[in-house]
């Protein structure tokens, strides 16, 4: 059983392998070894990563990117249009579910993040099966160690709609700790912080290696903090430049936003390797040329916030571990903003200016764990790594006065299960209502409602009377199940909490998977016709050149070759200026001008 690992990430994706005792990071078709997650749709059918990207300044509306962002979340409209958070142009709200809005052959259509995301594995998948050789079925893949459960599940369906089968998720820092203590036979007995700064996400997490065993101690972040704010920021700056100095509002025309965009991404990068660029878009809008020169110090100065929010986070994660920063052995950078000098100069500061791990490609190193994860638990495993989790918020039920009774604490190892006694309230109650809370805050007002269910026909007795059992269990993927029982009565109910309205129901999942297998259809048709054109166009130079040999010919009809060209013109015009051609119309074309080019093959 071959399993792949997927690093499907925020902003750029990656697959991994483990083979011949090693790990590989496999390239996709234009040959880089990480993937964005960007899909758009266009009128010639959908574009994946590269393809994607390149088109998006000119389609932005159907381009969807940072979908993992909104995977298994439920949102409000004030959420929606909150302007401190950047949300991509065509996110909408189906009730309290965020879909992309995409109109494409003059239908409207709404994608789920989870579809979109199943879009970009199916990528990946492709590269997978292109390398081996073979087709490929399972897939650990990794989520941000701060997933609730139902955007874990999310992810589940959006594997299953892609027609993998996901045998495990993984954290995503413990999966880059198990690249980097595999990779360093050096590590044992010690502590180590991930710090995760990728495009979407920050994630830091503390682990404990000790004998090729680790196990997480803790784990914190924000889903909502990555490369992508930086770029935002970058781009409300220019956007603010361009307004005083030329008073035009270039945050209004979507197109020359996404411009500003790729560009600001672009200075970004530059600034990790150079001490200043500048930013040049001509005709960004009303003929305005943009150029802006930035320097580190600047560039430094528009995010600090964001840096000393990174490093916020890292003393908040200590604090609750009850450690120090000289109680951390190693700190390992992973993500493509660690990349920043910046970054690294103030996480190494803070730990006393250590040395900071940047051995492993920090784009690479969650997709590496992964593989090397998917091979410890294949039927033919090349090493025996043994990993241990935790759950990232505490849950627990509501409990009178509205606060949340504590079932499994934050941190806890998983799989866990932990069973209370609960009772009823009033005289002969029947019924009550479990409400799953998962937060770290007492009153349930600052949590988040997992999902909820009855328990009924509760046997009859004055209150404070029935038992109540409530059991929480945690799998090992992190995936919860709350039960309720009636003691006496032995009457039962649970909940899945992924089961409620947030997670998409089999029906959907099932339309998802129809859906993708038109897409690869119609993504078949579309390659079959490519192919044939280029048949075709192949043939037509072929008979261009060979009309300019014969016609240095003495004994050649001339008119013949004239006539000849004139078809062959013509059938570079028509293909060029005909609209919706098939793989029919070419190889028909082709086979008419066999025909008539016959005379020259002799
Ligand atoms: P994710 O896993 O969240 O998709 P990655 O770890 O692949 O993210 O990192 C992608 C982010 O890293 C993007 O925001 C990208 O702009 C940023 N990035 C990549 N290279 C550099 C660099 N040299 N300097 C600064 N940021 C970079
Ligand atoms: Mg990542």
């Amino acid at each position: 059983m071959e399993i792949i690992g997927i690093d499907l990430g925020t902003t750029f994706s990656c697959v991994g392998i483990f083979k011949n005792n090693r790990v590989e990071i496999i390239a996709n078709s234009q040959g880089n070894r990480t993937t964005p997650s960007c899909v758009a749709f266009t009128e010639e059918g959908r574009l994946i990563g590269e393809a994607a990207i390149n088109q998006a300044s000119g389609n932005p509306e159907n381009t969807v990117s940072i979908s993992k962002r909104y995977i298994g979340r439920r949102m409000n409209k004030s959420e929606l249009k909150d302007k401190s958070v950047f949300h991509p142009c065509n996110l909408v709200l189906k009730g309290d579910k965020p879909f992309f809005k995409i109109i494409c052959k003059g239908e409207k259509k709404l994608y789920s993040p989870e579809q979109i995301s199943s879009m970009i594995l199916v990528n990946l998948k492709k590269s997978a099966e292109d390398y081996l050789g073979k087709k490929v079925k399972n897939a650990i893949i990794t989520v941000p160690a701060y997933f609730n459960d139902s955007q874990r599940q999310a992810t589940k369906d959006a594997g299953e709609i892609a027609g993998l089968n996901v045998v495990r998720l993984l954290n995503e820092p413990t999966s880059a700790a198990v690249a980097y203590g595999l990779l360093n036979s050096d590590v044992d007995n010690e502590t180590v912080l991930v710090y995760d700064f990728g495009g979407g996400t920050f994630d830091v997490t503390i682990l404990r290696i000790s004998n090729k065993q680790f196990t997480v101690l803790a784990t914190g972040g924000d889903t909502k903090l990555g490369g992508e704010d930086i770029d935002t920021n970058l781009v409300r700056h220019l956007v603010e430049f361009i307004k005083n100095k030329h008073g035009v509002d270039v945050s209004i025309n979507s197109k020359s936003m996404k411009k500003l965009r790729i560009e600001c991404e672009k200075a970004k990068r530059m600034l990790s390797f150079s001490l200043s660029t500048t930013i040049e878009i001509p005709s960004i809008l009303n003929g305005i040329d943009l150029k802006y020169p930035i320097n580190v110090p600047k560039f430094v100065d528009i995010n600090i916030e964001i840096f000393e929010s990174t490093i916020d986070k890292i003393k908040d994660i200590l604090e609750c571990s009850k450690m120090k920063p000289e109680d951390i052995n190693r700190v390992v950078l992973v993500g493509g903003s660690t990349r920043i000098p910046y970054v690294q100069k103030i996480v190494s500061e803070y730990f006393g200016d250590k040395e900071l791990e940047k051995t492993i490609n920090p784009d690479e190193a969650v997709a590496l764990g992964a593989a090397i994860k998917a091979n410890s638990i294949s039927e033919t495993p090349d090493n025996n790594i043994i990993l241990y989790d935790v759950v990232p918020l505490s849950i627990g039920v509501r409990v009178k006065g509205d606060i949340i009774s504590v079932m499994i604490n934050r941190n806890t190892r998983i799989p866990f299960k932990a069973t209370k006694m609960y009772t009823t309230e009033s005289d002969n109650q029947t019924e009550v209502t479990v409400d799953v809370y998962e937060g770290v805050r007492k009153d349930i007002k600052n949590n988040h409602l997992l999902g909820k269910f009855e328990l009924c026909n509760i046997e009859k007795a004055p209150a404070n009377i029935p038992k109540i059992e409530i059991t929480f269990e945690v799998d090992i993927e992190g995936i919860l199940k709350v039960t309720a029982t009636d003691i006496s009565s032995g009457n039962k109910n649970f909940l899945v909490c992924n089961n409620d309205m947030n997670r998409l129901t089999n029906e959907e999942i099932t339309s998802m998977i129809k859906e993708g297998k038109e897409f690869e259809e119609e993504e078949m048709i579309s390659a079959k016709k490519e192919l044939a054109r280029e048949m075709l166009e192949i043939y037509i130079y072929k008979i261009k050149r060979k009309i300019i040999k014969d016609s240095k010919n003495v004994d050649v009809d001339l008119d013949k070759l004239k006539e000849l060209k004139n078809i062959t013109n013509e059938a570079i015009f028509w293909i060029e200026n005909s609209d919706s051609l098939t793989k029919e119309d070419y190889d028909l074309k082709r086979n008419e001008l066999i025909k008539e080019c016959k005379f020259l093959e002799k």
